[in-house]
């Protein structure tokens, strides 16, 4: 596609180096997939790759003037739908509700990268793989071990239902515009089932949130604004109460939801 000012507030920083787009979309071709979603598609560096590879695509583009140019270029090919959406907003649960397997990859606008991601492994119950271009923090806190800088709530609830993994770093000059920030691409795989059982994957999000929240705090400390008996709660989970979440790991955050869903509620 032709070159066009970009929109930085958008996130705009197209791929312009083709062998790495093509890396990307081999990275979400490996495993198949009957329903492929691409988010912000942009000018079409990945897409190119994944359209002629894939039963069918959804293009999820915010910006008219590029989803006006996708849909010169893909409207006419039955199996791939343009969509003008705002993806950080997009009911991703009952829009993949009908399909058996799911791949969701995209070069994220960092802005709402997060918001992306969380949605993408939370709700997609089909989902087999996702791979997003991120900015490389946030790739680092994805992947992070307990008791690593970046470990935290992003870490804990990813790693619940997925292998993941750093595939690719990428610096600036990648992109045009090049972004302030370095990038790093990264790959997860839906588990067959969850790491460890929890008694409600909403409640359970909500505590490892809730205790995040306190990151550098002793555990006692934020655990009694969630439990009347917090210090109690975490010795029958065999946890010190002197130690802070980020030290947990998903089996301890699993314990402490198991035993704190017959716990006193704090009172507020
Ligand atoms: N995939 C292209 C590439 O690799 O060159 C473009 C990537 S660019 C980093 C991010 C793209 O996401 C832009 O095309 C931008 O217009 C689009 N975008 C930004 N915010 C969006 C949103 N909330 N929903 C859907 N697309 C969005």
């Amino acid at each position: 596609m032709r070159t066009r000012r970009h929109r930085p507030r958008l996130g705009q920083h197209f791929l312009a180096d083709r062998v790495l787009a093509r890396r990307i979309a081999e990275l979400a071709l490996e495993e198949p997939s009957e329903f492929y979603v691409e988010v912000g598609p942009g000018l079409g560096a990945l897409t190119e790759h994944l359209v002629p590879r894939v039963p069918r695509i959804l293009l999820l583009e915010i910006d008219p003037s590029l989803v006006r140019a996708l849909r010169d270029r893909y409207g006419s090919m039955p199996h791939v739908e343009v969509r003008e959406a705002d993806a950080s907003e997009f009911d991703w649960k009952s829009s993949t509700a009908s399909v058996s397997s799911v791949t969701v990859v995209g070069n994220l606008p960092y802005r709402v990268g997060t918001r992306i991601v969380t949605d993408v492994l939370g709700q997609v119950d089909k989902l087999r793989t996702a791979v997003f271009m991120l900015q490389r923090e946030v790739a680092e806190r994805l992947v992070a071990e307990p008791g690593s800088r970046d470990y935290g709530s992003l870490s804990v609830l990813a790693r619940l239902r997925h292998d993941l993994r750093i595939a690719l770093r990428v610096r600036p000059g990648a992109f045009r515009p090049p972004p302030k920030v370095h990038s790093a691409v990264v790959v997860a795989r839906r588990l067959s089932r969850p790491r460890v059982e929890v008694p409600d994957v909403a409640a359970f999000e909500g505590l490892v949130r809730a205790l995040f929240r306190g990151r550098r705090k002793q555990l006692r400390n934020v655990a009694s604004s969630i439990w009347q008996d917090a210090e109690a709660v975490l010795r029958r989970a065999g946890i010190d109460p002197s130690r802070r979440a980020e030290t947990l790991s998903l089996e301890e955050f699993a314990r402490l939801a198991h035993l704190g869903r017959h716990a006193r509620a704090a009172r507020s």
